[in-house]
C-alpha cells in the first residue's frame, strides 16, 4: 500500500484579526517546520488571505479559504470566485463544510459544482462529508456519506478525487467537544475508501481522508494512528497556537 503523507489543516471559521493572526501564524511557522513530511495548512477568512500570503509565501505552510462560489464571475453580490482565491496563491479551499450545508442551504449538487469550480482554477478542494447525530442514530451514516461523495464523483468522475482531499466530519462532533472514537472514525474512513476503490483502487489508495470533529492535542495521535485517517481538519483548536502545533506534531 502506498504511504500517504499526512495533512493537518486549520479551519479558522469566522475568527481572527490582523494582530492575533500574526502571532498565531508566526508561532505555527516556527514550530511546525520539518515535521517528517506532514503538510500543514490554514484556511482563513477571505479578508485575511493577503495577510496569510504575505506571512506564509515561500514557507512550508499552505493557506486557503473556507468556501467559494460555484460561478466563475458575474452578478453574484458578496460571492468570491476560485480565480480570486488563486490571485492570493491559495492552495486549498474547503467545500461542503457542514456549517455551509446546514446554515446556508448548500446541497450536495451545489457542493459538487463548487468542487468543480475549485479544481478548474487549480485549487485543491477539501471536500467535507459527514452525518448528523439523528442520521447516525438512524443507522444511515454510510448512506449519507455515500450520497455526499457520489454527488462529486457523478459530476466529475472518480479520477477528479486525485487532486482533492476528503474530510470526514461527523456533524455531531463539530464544535461540540464530542470526538468520534478512533474506531468510529476509522470505520467510516474505511467505508469511504472502499467505496472509491470499487471504481479505482489507485485513486482510493492515494487519497488523503482527514478526520474532523473536536480534534485536540490529547486525542489527535490516537486518531491519526488509524490506517485510513490521514490527518485532520481542525476547527476550534486551530486558533490556539500550542494546541494546533501539538496536533501537527501528532501527525508525524
Ligand atoms: C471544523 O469546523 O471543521 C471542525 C472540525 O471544528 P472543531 O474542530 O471545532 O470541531
Amino acid at each position: 500500500m502506498a504511504i500517504r503523507s499526512k495533512l493537518v489543516a486549520g479551519n479558522w471559521k469566522m475568527h481572527g484579526g490582523t494582530v492575533q493572526n500574526r502571532s498565531l501564524l508566526t508561532a505555527i511557522l516556527a514550530e511546525t517546520e520539518g515535521l517528517n513530511g506532514t503538510d500543514v495548512a490554514v484556511c482563513v477568512p477571505y479578508p485575511y488571505l493577503p495577510q496569510a500570503q504575505s506571512l506564509l509565501q515561500g514557507t512550508h505552510l499552505s493557506w486557503g479559504a473556507q468556501n467559494l462560489s460555484q460561478h466563475e464571475k458575474g452578478a453574484y453580490t458578496g460571492e468570491v470566485s476560485a480565480a480570486m482565491l488563486v490571485d492570493f496563491s491559495c492552495r486549498y479551499v474547503i467545500v461542503g463544510h457542514s456549517e455551509r450545508r446546514a446554515l446556508y442551504g448548500e446541497d450536495s449538487h451545489t457542493v459538487a459544482l463548487k468542487f468543480k469550480a475549485a479544481q478548474a482554477a487549480g485549487l485543491m478542494p477539501i471536500l467535507c462529508i459527514g452525518e448528523t447525530l439523528d442520521q447516525r442514530e438512524a443507522g444511515i451514516t454510510e448512506h449519507i456519506v455515500a450520497e455526499q461523495l457520489d454527488a462529486v464523483t457523478k459530476l466529475m468522475g472518480v479520477n477528479a478525487l486525485v487532486k482533492s482531499v476528503l474530510a470526514y466530519e461527523p456533524v455531531w462532533a463539530i464544535g461540540t467537544g464530542k470526538t468520534a472514537t478512533p474506531d468510529q472514525a476509522q470505520e467510516v474512513h474505511a467505508f469511504i475508501r472502499s467505496r472509491i476503490a470499487a471504481y479505482s483502487p489507485e485513486v482510493a489508495t492515494g487519497l488523503k481522508i482527514l478526520y474532523g470533529g473536536s480534534v485536540k492535542a490529547n486525542n489527535a495521535a490516537e486518531l491519526f494512528a488509524r490506517p485510513d485517517i490521514d490527518g485532520g481538519l481542525i476547527g476550534g483548536a486551530s486558533l490556539i497556537a500550542d494546541e494546533f502545533i501539538a496536533i501537527c506534531c501528532a501527525a508525524k
